[in-house]
């Protein structure tokens, strides 16, 4: 290593030119300044929108400005700064938005919807270097303690895809009484299916194009049903009814991104129920008096989390003794991300985690 004053010590990093291929760099190792700490990366998670967004194209809304690819990072302080709160040592998961921390949003801790534009806001992996490397410079802002219990591929699957589903299912205000449905079943809907149940969802159904996927969810314990995988929206409200005593579900969950599975999730709903807006992305089309105001419906939109929201789900997750890694079905070191990009890619994988130390 020897990263202390030397100008010559350098890592491997990897980029994602937006080809479908991971470009490994050699760079040289960054030394922080004040307020910042230099992180030894353990585990970098691959999150769908790095699919979408920058590995097979860069497309909007958030730019890719070719830095070093992955926003779910989690490591180890190796270098701490003089005055901070972190020493060296401490494990810590990465809030992936560096916000201004002067906006109302920044001052609640949610720098996700900070007021700033770029260059104040930014993302790791997306317009300042992220987590696919050895080392990592990060905000202080932006580390959150992670607990011994958890393991730092749990950490780095709280960093992004966790800490949004926990999100969606606390503002779904979900209890003992909820039957939920999830459409989309990839990491985000696999995890926000786990949650739902650690916070005492009754029935967790869960519907997805892909058979591969929907067992993978069973198999995890994510979801206690499925919905027969590709089925067309009239049919997914049909099964969920003949599953809910021919009323729907309370809350409906959609990570999946996609329109049809909106609307089939929506009308799954019973009187009174809500849906949440988590997956990116597409439209919604919906008959707005039948759907909506006749049934009273509530539709709540949910983006990744906040900084204190995502501590909390950090110490939940140690109460309910659960571990984000058990989503994890393949684990590359850092030389064969580019392996790791092309499996996450298939429509068929769990997580996919980058470790540094395998
Ligand atoms: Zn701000
Ligand atoms: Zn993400």
């Amino acid at each position: 290593m020897g990263m202390n004053g030397s100008n010559t010590a350098t890592m491997t990093g990897a980029w994602l030119p937006g080809d479908g291929t991971v470009d490994l760099r050699e760079v040289p190792i960054p030394s922080p300044g004040p307020g910042q700490v230099l992180l030894r990366m353990r585990a970098s998670t691959i999150c769908g929108s790095d699919l979408r967004a920058i590995y097979n194209g860069h497309v909007g809304p958030e730019p890719y400005d070719d830095v070093i690819a992955g926003h779910e990072p989690c490591g180890e302080v190796v270098e701490a700064s003089p005055g901070g709160r972190l020493r060296t040592g401490d494990r810590v998961v990465v809030y992936h938005i560096v916000g201004c921390l002067r906006c109302r949003a920044c001052r609640a801790g949610s720098y996700i919807t900070c007021e700033a534009t770029f260059p104040v806001k930014v993302a790791y992996g997306y317009q300042r270097d992220g987590g696919h490397a050895e080392y990592l410079l990060a905000e202080e802002q932006s580390c959150v303690p992670l607990p011994d219990e958890l393991s730092f591929v749990d950490g780095a699957c709280v960093a992004c895809g966790f800490g949004t589903a926990y999100e969606a299912v606390v503002r779904a205000e979900i209890c003992g009484r909820d039957a939920v449905l999830v459409t989309g079943l990839g990491p985000v809907g696999m995890a926000a299916g786990l949650l739902a149940k650690a916070m005492g969802a009754e029935r967790v159904i869960g519907y997805n194009r892909s058979p591969t996927r929907s067992d993978l969810a069973r198999t995890l314990g994510a979801v206690d049903d499925v919905v027969t995988p590709g089925a067309s929206p009239d049919l997914v409200v049909d099964e969920v009814m003949e599953l809910t005593n021919g009323r729907g579900v309370e809350v409906a969950l959609d990570c999946s991104g996609a329109a049809p599975a909106r609307s089939a999730a929506l009308r799954s709903t019973r009187a009174d129920g809500r849906l949440v807006l988590v997956g990116e992305g597409g439209g919604l089309e919906l008959d707005v008096s039948e759907w909506v105001i006749h049934p009273q419906r509530r539709i709540v939109g949910s983006w990744v989390t906040s900084v204190p929201r995502m501590e909390d789900l950090l110490e939940h997750l140690v109460r309910w003794d659960l571990h984000p890694e058990s989503t994890v079905t393949a684990r590359f070191p850092l030389a064969k991300a580019g392996d790791a990009y092309e499996l996450a890619s298939s429509s068929g994988s769990g997580k996919v985690a980058i470790v540094m130390d395998e």
